[in-house]
């Protein structure tokens, strides 16, 4: 991806590679839209993929693949133990973060789970920049408690600071003299920082965070899931790195941590997983649970296809115009939606673009999920699939009462080199109409909540007739095919 100017003056994103095989996708017209919705219980996880136009729910295992890794999958060694595929695999992460030992898994909550119950000892602190749902959960299931150490910027859905994802480097230190460097199994960092908006940290956070842990000997370990557009940000938005190539700065933060663990579902452009570890005693330790949950040392739940896959995928997010064409479309959109005064999360991020639904609909009380209303409403109007990110995803307290999210988010993720500029561009036109026409979205209930993670499974139902209203309006003003 480059960022090119045009005759017109317009500085816009421009594809550096080209489609070579192609997906048909399905535009349904707005009335079967309409039912395909209420199908799904208003619930866009719910919704049949073959009724989705545009699919920006995650970025999660569904990143396009290139050429080289299709051809790559060609050769992959199908031996149980031992396989050269393994081999390759391992090389490339040696060269790139330069760590002795690798334990495969099946995806990035397999590694942390295997972190977890190698490292966490209970009653610990776990203290991060901010926490990843799954990461979370296999601290605390080992008894440890998670403590966000995000900068104040982090949290403000705008802001002019370009590292939102930067760790509270005083506070860790505060931290650490009450509690002691012992009551610590390990400090966390992760890099693009999914929850808050795919916001990175600078290589200078990097560095003062780790060389803390260091002064008083706290094991560093590097959640590098969403790494490819952190290293775009930091390659592009801090000065002193402007001159360095994205595998000299990946060479840079991987020598300041012990342990650096990936989601390669993000992380390569595959599916998998894994862990580089520095220190022997740790890896020996690790190892003894990988055939336990995984699968043998050379493989770790992953095919061997994917794996060939990930090797290469690792190479390519070497490649500046490879790994820039997510943050580039996601700036695109940020910035066209911010123009037209819609609520968005500033700067753009990594991972996708972030509409604030709380401001998008502020007639819509918080009970009534703004966030998943305005996803569904743009399902509706458009067959793009996105997420919410607000108080349905939250769970009921014990009491049965409801708590209410700090942030009603709508994401639309942005799959790594899947998108072209032109579906980008109609997702921020009909995400504008939208806006034109917010007054007629409502609010929804639940027809069927789920005790546990009800944003997968749940049911609702709009209250009142806003579906209908929002239908005819936009026969209105756009007519009826598409
Ligand atoms: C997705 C993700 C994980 C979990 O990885 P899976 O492969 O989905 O299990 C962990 N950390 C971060 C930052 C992620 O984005």
């Amino acid at each position: 991806m480059a960022k090119v100017t045009f005759f017109s003056g317009q500085q816009l994103p421009l594809e550096m590679h080209k489609v070579r095989i192609i997906q048909k996708l399905n535009l349904l017209p707005i009335e079967q839209r309409r039912q395909a919705m209420a199908g799904a219980g208003y619930n866009t996880f719910l919704l049949q993929n073959a009724d989705v136009f545009l699919d920006m729910l995650t970025d999660s295992g569904v990143n396009a693949m290139s050429d080289q890794q299709q051809a790559a999958m060609m050769i992959a060694d199908d031996a149980y133990a031992g396989s050269a595929t393994y081999t390759r695999l391992y090389d490339k992460l040696v060269e790139l973060f330069g760590m002795t030992y690798f334990l495969p898994t099946h995806q990035g909550r397999a590694a942390e789970h295997i972190l977890g119950k190698s490292l966490v000892k209970p009653g610990t602190y776990v203290p991060m920049n901010y926490h990843f749902t799954t990461s979370k959960a296999h601290v605390t299931e080992m008894g440890g408690e998670v403590l966000e150490l995000i900068t104040e910027a982090g949290l403000a859905v705008t802001s002019d600071e370009l590292f939102k994802g930067n760790f509270d480097v005083a506070a860790l230190r505060a931290l650490i003299e009450d509690k002691g460097a012992d009551a610590i199994s390990y400090v966390r960092i992760e890099a693009g920082t999914n929850l808050i908006g795919g916001q990175p940290l600078s290589l200078a956070n990097f560095r003062e965070t780790t060389a803390l842990c260091r002064e008083y000997g706290i094991l560093t370990v590097l959640d590098a899931s969403l790494l490819a557009d952190n290293l775009h940000f930091i390659k592009n938005r801090e000065e002193q790195c402007r001159d360095m190539s994205i595998k000299q700065i990946t060479a840079e933060i991987a020598d300041l941590f012990d342990i650096i663990y990936f989601s390669a579902r993000k992380l390569g452009f595959g599916r998998g997983g894994g862990i580089c570890i520095r220190d022997e005693a740790i890896y020996k330790q690790m190892r003894a649970l990988i055939p336990m949950y995984e699968g043998f040392l050379t493989y770790g739940g992953m095919s061997v296809r994917e794996m060939e896959a990930i090797t290469v995928g690792l190479d390519e997010t070497m490649d500046e115009d490879m790994i820039n064409q997510g943050p580039l479309f996601i700036e695109h959109m940020v910035n066209e939606l911010d123009s037209r005064g819609i609520p968005v999360i500033t700067p753009a991020g990594g991972l996708g673009a972030h509409v604030d639904a709380m401001r998008f609909l502020p007639h819509v009380p918080q009970q009534q999920y703004p966030a998943g209303a305005l996803a569904s409403a743009l399902y509706i109007a458009s067959g793009v699939r996105c997420m919410e990110r607000g108080t349905l995803s939250e769970q009921r307290d014990p009491d049965g009462t409801e708590p209410m999210a700090n942030m009603e988010l709508v994401r639309l993720a942005l799959p790594r080199r899947v998108f072209t500029l032109s579906q980008v561009n109609y997702a921020i036109d009909r995400i504008s109409w939208l806006h034109q026409n917010r007054d007629l979205i409502g609010g929804l209930r639940f027809v069927e909540e789920p005790e546990i993670l009800r944003f997968f499974y749940g049911r609702l139902e709009p209250i009142g007739d806003w579906v209908d209203q929002l239908v005819d309006a936009f026969r209105r003003d756009l007519g009826d095919s598409l």
